[in-house]
């Protein structure tokens, strides 16, 4: 449950009493749920941790805005459970686009069903060569008298296969470079649009390819206006950059309440591993660097829900430290349980294998360096 005492000068009271209940809600309800072995269970089990987050109201920070309630969700469902961390996170990434550009009447279509978990959204930005440099995106929208025709292929995309609306980026003008980028919105049964097969990854997480051959939308699919669509991912990455953070938090915060039940109860040596010095300064450091991370989290969250227009340079620290710190918790946690730690069936494997995509996804450590560095220097 995420610890609202040392990030209290971020919040508004509300977020302390969402906070204690979305922890409840995680422990309750989400961590309770078996595991997801294989990806074809992990797909099934996306679907009803969506039903269950709209059910109960859990997506609706991400309708308000309200960046800091993000943050406390993505912490709470990262503790609990990394792949439902990823559903939430996926129906904010869908819906970000849509919030903060689309036109009315496509706000009146799609939002009420994405809020009630009943549409299942995805953000298709990736392709094989526009992975860190999106202007390379070589998918196309030609524009004719009756709207727009895709062609293209998409890799790397979150719920690809399940999603019921997808997100999707392609330029109008390749000329242009990222000026020449829009963005669609793409329903799952439109003609010229299919599922291309699933990337399997190491934890649970729906993740495929999708093609584009003659995929024909109308013009009013369009989200913002035609060359907008670069400008328009960005905004909602840089928004939920925190988010990714805040998840990163969670994980180590549940890497750390493994090791310390661990080194409590076991014995070697004569005693507790937990009077062992060099056991204790891996228990230190994480709750240090897990402190350092939340601060920086909520930090960015706040600044945007207190109206400051970009928060690059705030949500790439945040993304950049809490991710590497999530890594090092968690590798952290392994150690100290020693050989069960290792084992297929361990929470800390399991976070061993979700955690490791979380530097890459939304930006990679890297890119955040440089936006950071680009922020100093301009
Ligand atoms: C689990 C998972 C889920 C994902 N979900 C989605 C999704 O839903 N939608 C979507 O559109 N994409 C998604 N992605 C794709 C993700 O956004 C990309 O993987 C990411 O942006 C990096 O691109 P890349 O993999 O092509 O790596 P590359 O861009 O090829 O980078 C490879 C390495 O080179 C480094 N590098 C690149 N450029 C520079 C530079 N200028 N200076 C220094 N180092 C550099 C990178 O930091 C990295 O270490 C997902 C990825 C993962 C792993």
């Amino acid at each position: 449950m995420p610890d609202t005492r040392l990030i209290r000068a971020f919040l508004e009271p509300r977020h302390a009493a969402f906070a204690g209940q979305a922890g409840e809600f995680a422990e309750r309800e989400i961590a309770s749920r078996p595991h997801a072995g294989d990806d074809t269970t992990a797909r099934r089990e996306a679907r009803a941790i969506l039903a269950k987050l709209g059910g109960g109201g859990w997506l609706r920070p991400i309708f308000d805005l309200d960046l800091r309630a993000c943050c406390l969700m993505r912490e709470a469902l990262g503790e609990a459970s990394p792949l439902a961390d990823a559903v939430f996170a996926l129906q904010g990434l869908g819906t970000t686009p849509i919030l903060l550009g689309g036109s009315a009447e496509q706000k009146e279509r799609w939002l009420g069903p994405i809020a009630a978990g009943e549409v299942m959204t995805a953000f298709a930005m990736t392709e094989s060569e526009a992975g860190s440099d999106v202007s390379g995106i070589a998918t196309t929208a030609r524009r004719d008298e009756q709207g727009y025709v895709l062609n293209g292929a998409k890799t790397l995309i979150s719920n690809a296969g399940i999603a019921d609306l997808y997100v999707v980026f392609a330029s109008t003008d390749r000329s242009k470079g990222s000026k020449g980028i829009s963005c669609f919105l793409v329903p799952r049964d439109t003609p010229g649009f299919r599922f291309a097969g699933a990337q399997v990854m190491s934890a649970p997480h729906p993740l495929g390819e999708l093609a584009f051959e003659g995929c024909r939308v109308p013009a009013d699919a369009m989200l913002g206006a035609e060359g907008r669509g670069y400008g328009l991912g960005l905004a909602a990455l840089d928004r939920l950059r925190p988010t990714v953070a805040a998840a990163a938090c969670g994980m180590a915060a549940r890497a750390l309440a493994e090791s310390l039940a661990h080194v409590k109860r076991r014995h070697q040596f004569g005693k507790p591993l937990a009077h062992f010095q060099l056991v204790q300064q891996k228990l230190a450091r994480t709750a240090t660097d897990l402190a350092a991370a939340r601060l920086l989290t909520y930090r960015a969250a706040y600044e945007k829900d207190q109206g400051q227009e970009r928060i690059t340079a705030e949500a790439a620290m945040a993304k950049s430290f809490a991710t590497e710190m999530a890594q090092r918790a968690v590798d952290d946690a392994v150690q100290l349980i020693g050989g069960r730690g290792v084992l297929a069936d361990h929470p800390v494997d399991h976070l061993y294998r979700a955690v490791r995509a979380l530097r890459i996804y939304e930006g990679t450590t890297e890119i955040q360096q440089l936006i950071i560095a680009g922020d100093l220097l301009k």
